[in-house]
């Protein structure tokens, strides 16, 4: 019989869940194979060479056996371990939020390196700064355009008309921006203020740190906030959990001290 087949795959853990007695069932985000789900054996002993190394939000050097029905985790090296982000409760709310959005976006044995670099750059501006909304909308515009699910920013979807500099109307159901003199029965349609379609213009033509930086009021962030995380729910098709954490985490009322 062949011996099983390994290979060594750059990774970051999104999440694990207990599997038997000490095992994990981790599932990753590799550079070069997508989305893989792998059994870490033994992972929760204390004494497993793997413990620390399978957290999410861990970047790591992976090696992995082929097994029959799942990998199996043979070794782990940290390459990144993202700790002081999660060390901050905003900084890990995030980064899990990122986390599952790769999960329902990413697909297995369909690997997309510019996915994987998105995540790892997103995180590592987080951890800079937490407290920045920016990195989130960026990443949801180019995890959409990632996945070829794009919006349309310059003409109308509907007339094909290029738009005019004004406020416009956006569905993620018909694929992006509408003018105003087309209206489709839609459920999904909402208004598109000319502020908040620059925005989303830079964001898709600038690089994260650039994007980042951009200084903009808390209604306009709030509109790109509600317009990207609708759409982005639309496409997955549920809810995101970490990001209605992340909502009740921005509504609490902190105590003065
Ligand atoms: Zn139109």
């Amino acid at each position: 019989m062949a011996p099983p087949k390994t290979y060594r795959s750059e990774t970051v853990i999104l999440s694990y869940t207990p599997l038997d007695e000490a095992d994990l069932l981790v599932t990753m985000y590799t550079k070069d194979r997508g989305k893989v789900r792998a059994v870490g054996k033994g992972a929760r002993r204390s004494t497993s060479k793997l413990v620390g190394h399978l957290e999410p939000l861990t970047v790591v050097n992976m090696s992995l056996i082929n097994g029959r029905s799942m990998d199996i985790i043979s070794q782990a090296e940290v390459i990144q371990s993202f700790s002081s982000l999660k060390e901050d409760l905003t900084g890990i709310s995030k980064g899990l939020y990122l986390a599952e959005m790769i999960d329902g976006f990413g697909s297995e044995n369909s690997p997309s390196p510019h996915l994987y670099q998105l995540m790892i750059d997103t995180l590592t501006v987080l951890q800079a700064d937490s407290s920045l909304e920016m990195p989130l909308r960026f990443f949801e515009f180019h995890l959409l355009q990632v996945s070829g699910l794009m919006p349309e920013l310059y003409f109308c979807v509907e007339c094909r008309n290029e738009l005019e500099p004004d406020a416009h109307q956006f569905s993620p159901n018909v694929g992006g921006t509408l003018c105003l003199d087309c209206s489709p029965e839609d459920a999904h349609l909402r208004p598109l203020s000319l502020r908040a379609l620059k925005v989303l213009r830079l964001i898709e033509r600038s690089g994260i740190l650039e994007a980042s930086k951009l200084n903009i009021s808390a209604n306009l962030s709030g509109e790109l906030k509600s317009l990207l995380s609708t759409t982005v729910k639309y496409w997955l098709g549920k809810e995101i959990h970490s990001n209605s954490f992340l909502e009740r985490l921005h509504n609490e009322t902190l105590p003065k001290v």
